[in-house]
């Protein structure tokens, strides 16, 4: 079959679209969607330190090799690479080396922190202590911590995050089945300015993850790592994925439905005026005494000097 714009064979055909695609059209598509999400919610402005989050899979080297392509001339703009570590046998450490790789080709600064200084357990030692299932959540809430504390260390002005349509979407479908609306208005486009965090963009989120494969795969200047993290077959997760994936192949265009959903429930409703306080423990933003991380921190602590209590 041919693309729909030219006379090459497509790679792609974008049901929700209609059209066939070839490799250069699929990239010409990809990096529209990318930089329109940059101009309308990022808000990125001359002078500005931007971090991007690169873990070295295919969504956040897609995301660095295309903010490197916006932003990379832009004399009076930095961007900082940070890589998080979690500590993960046989997956993290080829991804990590990825990153590098690109980081010094691109010539782009980049920071290694790994949950094990930072945190004092790898994820690996983690799981073993509070057992699979459990090991996502810890997992995404103590990088979120580092992230944030690095952020503010390195004074960026904004973090980037490689969040593609399928994991927004997701996401959503999850707090609104979980009945958390609070946290759904927290998907919305616009950036998250409360004191204490360092805003975080998503310029991915509206492309379809099976796009930036491809897009991965066929951009020959990007290294990325496709393996799937040993403890991603996360129940709930893989759940809305599955219900997702089948909505959309019966109904082209589902996932965007799901992410306007979000965006107009975003504006629509005020946002919450939470008051946080500083963690008694780290410093960190935090509506309790601890924040979630120290918290979690503290379990693994106990867990460890007493392994017969989970
Ligand atoms: S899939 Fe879960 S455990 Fe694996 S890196 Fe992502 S958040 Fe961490
Ligand atoms: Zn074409
Ligand atoms: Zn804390």
């Amino acid at each position: 079959m041919d693309c729909d714009k030219c006379s090459e064979e497509a790679v792609l055909y974008q049901k929700y679209s209609g059209l066939h695609l070839c490799s250069q059209h699929l990239m010409e598509s990809v990096e529209g969607k990318v930089k329109q999400t940059l101009r309308k919610h990022c808000d990125i402005q001359h002078g500005q330190k931007i971090g991007i989050a690169l873990s070295g899979g295919k969504d956040s080297s897609v995301l660095l090799h295309i903010m490197h392509q916006v932003f990379g001339n832009w004399p009076d703009l930095k961007l900082v690479c940070i890589s998080i570590d979690e500590g993960i046998t046989g997956y993290r450490d080829p991804s990590i080396d990825m990153a590098i790789e690109t980081t010094n080709a691109l010539d782009v600064e980049h920071h290694v922190y790994s949950f094990n200084e930072e945190v004092g357990y790898t994820l690996d030692e983690i799981s073993n202590l509070i057992g699979d299932e459990k090991t996502c959540r810890y997992c995404g809430i103590l990088r979120r911590w580092i992230l944030n504390r690095k952020s503010k260390e390195l004074d960026l002005d904004k973090i980037a995050i490689g969040h593609n349509l399928d994991d927004e979407s997701q996401s959503a479908l999850m707090n609104f089945l979980d009945g958390d609306i609070d946290r759904m208005t927290r998907l919305g486009p616009e950036i998250n300015t409360k004191t204490g965090f360092t805003p975080r963009i998503k310029p991915l989120r509206e492309v379809p993850e099976r796009e930036i494969g491809l897009y991965a795969k066929i951009n020959n200047k990007i290294k990325a790592h496709f393996d799937e993290c040993p403890y991603s077959n996360w129940a709930l997760r893989q759940e809305a994925r599955k219900i997702l994936n089948q909505y959309e192949s019966n109904h082209p265009g589902a996932k965007y439905s799901v992410l306007s959903s979000v965006d107009q429930i975003a504006e629509k409703l005020p946002q919450k005026n939470i008051k946080l306080q500083d963690c008694k423990t780290c410093g960190e933003p935090t509506t309790n005494t601890k924040c979630r991380a120290c918290q979690l921190i503290k379990n693994l602590n106990k867990n460890r000097q007493n392994p017969s209590k989970p």
